[in-house]
């Protein structure tokens, strides 16, 4: 990467990025992928230039549109849980947001189709992954509850939107031996859970306790109201 803005100086630089791998470790993620996938991914270009210095803090921030780009925590643990089992050819994202999450995921697998139900957010996710010369990702404006019919059956399904339960449809498009994690419960009593689809039935797993927006039904083509 030798665009400038990637590489980042001061509270983006190379160091500051190293200080967040390193405090993820001591929270245990383990996979040395996903960490180095954390170090490499410039989070400052995924959030507003004024927030960019706050870019490797372990918090989530604004994104516009009510929205907000994940914990650099939660992005690593969601997706350690969800390679631990194996290699991933075909995943499905629901909350594609600013694609930060896909920008970590994507190289670790072979395809990642990502659904978003915002365009606005859609459209500038788009432009970053193409910056980062991210390619194995398909996009789609929809309601994640659907699913990706035609792309379906997935072996991965991560969401980084909670529903008050999981949808049906989701879990329908798991290949036998499919992994899917996703937060679930409402506003302040959500769990992040980890399923496997077996021949014989569901096997369930609860990760933790979690802070995730709302999965929300329907397509959203307004711009913007208010910026955060
Ligand atoms: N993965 C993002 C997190 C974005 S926040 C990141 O890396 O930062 C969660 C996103 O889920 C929001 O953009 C929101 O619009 C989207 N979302 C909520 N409900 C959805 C649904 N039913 N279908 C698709 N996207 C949804």
């Amino acid at each position: 990467m030798s665009d400038p803005r990637f590489s980042g100086i001061g509270m983006t630089s190379a160091r500051t990025r190293d200080r967040l791998v390193q405090r993820l470790r001591e929270q245990g993620i383990t996979n040395l992928a996903v960490l180095e996938r954390i170090r490499q991914v410039p989070r400052h270009i995924f959030v507003d230039e004024a927030l960019a210095s706050r870019a490797y803090e372990d918090t989530a921030l604004p994104i516009g549109f009510g929205q907000t780009i994940s914990q650099p925590y939660i992005v690593a643990r969601m997706t350690e849980a969800l390679l631990e089992g194996g290699p991933l050819t075909r995943v499905l994202e629901i909350g594609t947001g600013c694609g930060y999450q896909t920008a970590v995921l994507a190289p670790l697998v072979e395809r990642v189709n990502t659904v978003e139900r915002i365009e606005g957010l859609q459209r500038r996710a788009k432009e970053r992954l193409r910056e980062l010369q991210i390619r194995n990702v398909r996009f789609r404006l929809g309601d994640g509850a659907q699913g990706w019919k035609t792309q379906a059956p997935f072996d991965g399904v991560l969401a980084s939107a909670a529903p008050l339960t999981i949808p049906e449809t989701l879990i329908g498009q798991l290949a036998i031996g499919g992994r899917l994690v996703m937060p679930v419960g409402p506003e302040g009593a959500q769990q992040l859970v980890r399923l496997i689809r077996r021949e014989q039935g569901i096997e369930r797993r609860v990760l933790g306790v979690v802070a995730f927006v709302p999965f929300v039904a329907g397509v959203s083509r307004e711009s913007e109201r208010s910026t955060p």
